[in-house]
């Protein structure tokens, strides 16, 4: 029940024989255990402070790096309580920063409703949690200003071309740049800022954007991130070439600005930079050339209420099951730490031993 492989329909992607470091995590109810005033740590000694809630795995666009189009949700969603719940507990042992993703979390209804719950919730030393959305941003021009006044503080937008053709090409609907771009300066404008905007960058299709993205950071004040594409893919068409480095990144950009590097903090995915003269900031995010895992402070619960504890996890470690077996908040206290101790020490991306995650990011959450 604890630990489970993925189902049928994603298993083609899977070729989970467990080789590593994932032994199940066998649950018993445990004795009674007060483990709430202990910070959540692994094993490898890092704080787990972020919390990613995947509220739904369906999603209304059709990215190339992402989806292959053709598959919709193979998950369950959960009642919104369910989540809050899973939400309270986490908190309690130590989680500050919440972000809800998806699939698409503005797909789901009571969203809005949702962040208010959250928002109501203190740190394990009571002060407010840091809320943010990750969204596609498609249906945000309407929704910005409601999550702003139910608590949300940050929203970081996918958008990854400037140019409205090229848009429609990776994100297979036509016509969806318009809704983004109006999504993105709503919540820019209602003060759920700064706006991050993720940009997943792939050779063949968009590495041409770098230089445009650039001047729409300076132009739009929003922090512009360029992600390295990572084999999460449902299409399963990642290769290293594929993929645009954080160096090639900063090369190109020269071409256009020089930019400086400016100082992040540990547990930030992104090298932050700004332009020389002091105008748009950039970010890259190079899971692939320049891993982070060792700062890593985050954990998942997918839209389903599984525990994951990396993207590139072969094992789930069902939460939500526990929970509909009657267990206590100390039960499901006691569990977290239990997976939580076990997180992967890093990712194999590139290497030969390399095993695919049993889930493919948009059925995690990103
Ligand atoms: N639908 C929302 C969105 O578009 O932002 C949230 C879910 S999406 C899976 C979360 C983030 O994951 C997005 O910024 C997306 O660009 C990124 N992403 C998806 N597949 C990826 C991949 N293979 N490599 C790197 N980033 C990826």
């Amino acid at each position: 029940m604890e630990t489970s492989a993925p189902p049928a329909s994603e298993r083609r992607h899977w070729k989970g024989n467990a080789r590593r470091e994932y032994p199940a995590c066998r649950l018993s109810f445990p004795q009674k255990t007060r483990s709430y005033k202990l910070p959540l740590t692994d094993k490898f000694g890092r704080a787990i402070t972020d919390l990613r809630i995947s509220i739904t795995d369906r999603c209304n666009y059709k990215c190339v790096y992402c989806r292959t189009g053709n598959e919709g949700a193979v998950y369950g969603e959960l009642p919104f309580g369910d989540y809050l719940r899973m939400a309270r507990v986490l908190v309690s042992l130590g989680i500050t920063k919440v972000r809800i993703t998806g699939g698409e979390p503005l797909l789901r209804k009571g969203v809005v409703d949702f962040v208010r719950e959250l928002a109501v919730l203190r740190s394990a030393k009571g002060g407010s949690l840091d809320i943010a959305i990750t969204t596609n941003g498609h249906l945000l021009a309407d929704m910005a200003q409601p999550l702003k006044d139910a608590g949300l503080n940050r929203v970081t937008v996918s958008m990854d071309a400037v140019d409205p053709d090229r848009f429609a090409r990776i994100t297979r609907v036509p016509g969806g740049f318009d809704h983004v771009l109006a999504g993105m300066r709503a919540a820019r404008d209602c003060g759920l800022g700064p706006v991050k905007v993720n940009c997943v960058l792939m050779r063949g299709f968009n590495e041409d954007q770098i230089v445009p993205f650039g001047m729409f950071a300076r132009e739009e004040r929003v922090i512009v991130r360029f992600i390295e594409f990572m084999p999460l893919e449902e299409d399963r068409v990642w290769a290293p070439e594929t993929v645009i480095t954080l160096d090639e990144i900063l090369t190109r950009m020269a071409e256009y600005r020089p930019l400086i590097e400016i100082p992040h903090a540990h547990s930030e995915t992104a090298r932050r930079y700004r332009f020389e003269d002091g105008i748009g900031e950039i970010g890259i995010i190079a899971p692939v050339s320049h891993p982070f895992c060792g700062h890593c402070s985050r954990i998942r619960i997918t839209s389903d209420g599984k525990i994951r504890t990396c993207l590139f996890s072969v094992w789930d470690h069902d939460l939500h099951e526990l929970m509909r077996r009657g267990a206590s908040d100390d039960d499901l206290a006691h569990f977290i730490r239990q997976v939580v101790s076990r997180k992967e020490q890093r990712h194999h991306i590139g290497e030969p031993d390399f095993v695919p995650a049993s889930r493919t990011m948009v059925h995690i959450g990103g």
